[in-house]
């Protein structure tokens, strides 16, 4: 995969791409991260990329000229029958698109991404709607800049490319990737102070351990994100476990 990130502060991803999975990626070659500095592509002589909004009114509006000129100059990402990949090109903007587990799974098959990076007040519209095939927003809160939402997204993303994730099963039992959020993890000792780790944790018994998680897994996202099970089809244990911690909820309702 190639990511193309545009910014006007491409030194705030230095640290993010060289570090921890993403830099491993990226020295593996499963990924090619690279940035690109709009501004070298202003086109006037005070290297400006934005202005005054036409209406008026405050804030400074990103300009089309530099972000169109950036994007069209990006070299092809080629097949390996040497076809050039059609980017995804996506503009990060709180009134895109809630970003989600589902859409990093689904941006993750692409070969090509690129992202842009905004600041200021906005975008001229015009990037909107002629060169952008996303716009993608990391949650109901406006942000200094598109930097960091395009690093959120970025991680998400590759952490699911194969080869990746040293135990490729990480990533399949990661909260939402099941439809679920993740059940819980011990590790040693199996006694702290006072805390025990549940006993099933230590049988052995993998059959056992697993609906033990499943169980785990349905009722934390029961207690925390009911939304994420609309519309999720439970088999017949699943309802009574649901009945059960829904008995359990009354009981203590009654006793408080
Ligand atoms: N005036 C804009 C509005 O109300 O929609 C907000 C502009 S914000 C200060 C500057 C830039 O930060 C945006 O163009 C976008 O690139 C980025 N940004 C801010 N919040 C974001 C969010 N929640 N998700 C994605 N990008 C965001």
């Amino acid at each position: 995969m190639k990511i193309d990130v545009l910014t006007l502060f491409p030194e705030m991803f230095e640290g993010v791409f060289s570090s921890s999975i993403l830099g491993k990626a990226r020295d593996k070659g499963i990924v090619s991260l690279g940035t690109v500095n709009f501004r070298d592509y202003s086109t006037n002589k005070h290297n400006t990329v934005d202005d005054y909004p036409y209406g008026g009114g405050g804030g400074m509006v990103l300009k089309p000229e530099p972000i169109f000129g950036a994007v069209e100059d990006l070299p092809p990402h080629l097949t390996e029958e040497g076809e050039p990949v059609k980017p995804r090109v996506i503009l990060l903007c709180p009134q895109g698109e809630t970003f989600t587990q589902k859409k990093a799974e689904e941006l993750s098959g692409e070969e090509h991404l690129v992202f842009i990076c905004g600041h200021y007040e906005g975008y001229d519209e015009r990037i909107r709607q002629h060169l952008v095939t996303d716009e993608l927003s990391v949650g109901d809160y406006v942000l200094t800049g598109g930097e960091i939402p395009a690093m959120v997204i970025i991680d998400s993303v590759v952490r699911l490319l194969p080869g990746v994730l040293g135990n490729e099963m990480s990533a399949v039992t990661d909260s939402f990737s099941t439809g679920l959020l993740e059940y819980p993890h011990y590790t040693r000792p199996a006694k702290f102070r006072d805390w025990e780790v549940p006993e099933m944790l230590l049988s052995g018994h993998h059959a056992n351990v697993k609906k033990w998680r499943l169980k785990e897994s349905l009722i934390r996202t029961l207690e925390r994100r009911p939304d994420l099970l609309e519309g999720r089809v439970l088999s017949k244990e699943e309802k009574l476990w649901v009945a059960e911690w829904k008995k359990q909820q009354q009981e203590k309702e009654i006793n408080s």
